[in-house]
């Protein structure tokens, strides 16, 4: 399977409905091996795959990462713990329960996500005593490198984030937006939090990390991108805002973002023909509008 590498993190696209560059998964090759995104059930053949490409035993592989159980992100814990029969599962800790039972997350998904959730695959319950869940700055011992758990709540009130402290490599989740075709967007599905959003970031910026880890997708050079994408949510913010006060609607608030950013004028028009990506584009959307209209 291709690949890229960033120091010992491998980054591997799962191809889901067959769409390159979508969701992204992570191998850690450390001497505790671990991944990182789950992805949905139907990203779970390919990754252990990847794990046998990368000759990580099924029984090597010490943790499973989640940033958050949005099926794209955490929907295969289940199914993928079944294989891999030493691994833990480590989110925040308020995605335990719906890892646990996904029963309501499930019904929510088919609500917001319609085919996609059902392409994507119905999580499978993972048994409580598999879960680590997180305190904001512990650090997960990896051998020889150690992962820091942030928790980033804004994108969705139970995300984490994970930086490898030695590589220096962050594992944003959607806490720092999509990624593609190098220009950065911010993903707000509802309930969207922009001041929690922020405050994600900035505690993620104090990292200084040098590599972001997107699950869509793939790694880049940080340089300024979160500095940029905390510009460009306050930016959004304002212009949800405008419209919000004007009563507009769904489609007010895209004419706006057309007019008013280019970046998302462009990743419009390179991504409108992914099912994936577009699935999305409607709870940025949506989310942001609701954020709007809260404070109207
Ligand atoms: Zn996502």
């Amino acid at each position: 399977m291709p690949y890229e590498k960033k120091e010992k993190v491998y980054c591997f696209d799962s191809e889901i409905f067959g769409e390159v560059k979508s969701i992204s998964f992570y191998i850690i090759k450390a001497e505790k091996p671990a991944v990182v995104e789950p992805g949905p059930n139907a990203a779970v053949e390919k990754i252990l795959h990847a794990l046998e490409e990368l000759k990580i035993g099924k029984d090597e592989v010490a943790y499973i990462f989640v940033t958050h159980i949005h099926l794209d992100h955490g929907g295969g814990a289940g199914l993928l713990a079944k294989f891999l029969p030493d691994a833990r599962v480590v989110c925040h800790p308020k995605a335990v329960k719906h890892l646990v039972n996904p029963e309501k997350l499930w019904i929510a998904s088919l609500n917001a996500l319609g085919k996609v959730a059902e392409g994507y695959g119905k999580p499978d319950p993972l048994p409580e005593e598999r879960i680590v869940a997180v305190k904001d700055g512990i650090e997960i011992d990896l051998g020889d490198d150690l992962m820091e758990c942030l928790l980033t709540p804004g994108h969705a009130p139970h995300h984490a984030s994970y930086f490898l402290k030695n590589d220096r490599i962050l594992f944003t989740g959607d806490s720092a937006g999509v990624y593609a075709f190098g220009r950065i967007i911010p993903t707000t599905p509802p309930p969207f939090k922009l001041e929690d959003a922020i405050i994600s970031l900035e505690k993620m910026m104090r990292l200084k990390p040098k590599v972001l880890a997107f699950t869509h997708f793939g790694f880049a050079e940080n340089g300024d991108l979160l500095e940029a994408l905390k510009v460009k949510l306050q930016k959004w913010g304002e212009i949800a805002l405008g419209v919000a006060k004007d009563e507009g609607n769904i489609q007010t608030l895209h004419s706006k973002l057309l007019e008013k950013d280019g970046d998302y004028k462009e990743l419009y028009e390179l991504t409108k023909d992914s099912v994936i990506i577009s699935g999305f584009h409607q709870l940025t959307l949506l989310g942001l509008l609701e954020y709007a209209k809260s404070k109207v």
